[in-house]
């Protein structure tokens, strides 16, 4: 999709802060976090939501959430995924977010 921004994010047309990435999926930080870890978990094809997104893509994303946990030490995560008239960015993205507490790391 020419006029989406996590496509542009994905294929490196606009700056972001990548974590991580894999074949299918970007890692970046959300620009505006509400967490001192506030990433997104993104296709690197675009999918405007669950609804149209394959089940292969979404276990790699569960597999993601737990490789960042392991990397970053994490002893929580909090997931949330917005669908329908609250998600503002229409590119399926997971937000994993962690920090709220220093126990946390
Ligand atoms: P949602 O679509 O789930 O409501 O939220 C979209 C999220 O994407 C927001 O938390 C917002 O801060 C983030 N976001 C929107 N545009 C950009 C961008 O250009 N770069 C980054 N890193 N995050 C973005
Ligand atoms: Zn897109």
């Amino acid at each position: 999709m020419t006029d989406c921004i996590f496509c542009k994010i994905a294929r490196k047309k606009i700056p972001a802060e990548v974590i991580t990435e894999s074949e299918d999926l970007v890692v970046f930080k959300d620009n505006q976090p509400n967490a001192p870890i506030h990433y997104l978990i993104v296709p690197k094809k675009h999918y405007e939501s669950f609804s149209d997104v394959s089940d292969d893509i979404l276990i790699k994303m569960k597999e993601m959430m737990l490789t960042l946990a392991k990397e970053k030490e994490l002893k929580a995560f909090r997931i949330v995924a917005n669908w329908g008239d609250y998600q503002a960015v229409k590119h399926l993205h997971i937000h994993f977010t962690s920090g709220f507490k220093k126990e946390d790391y």
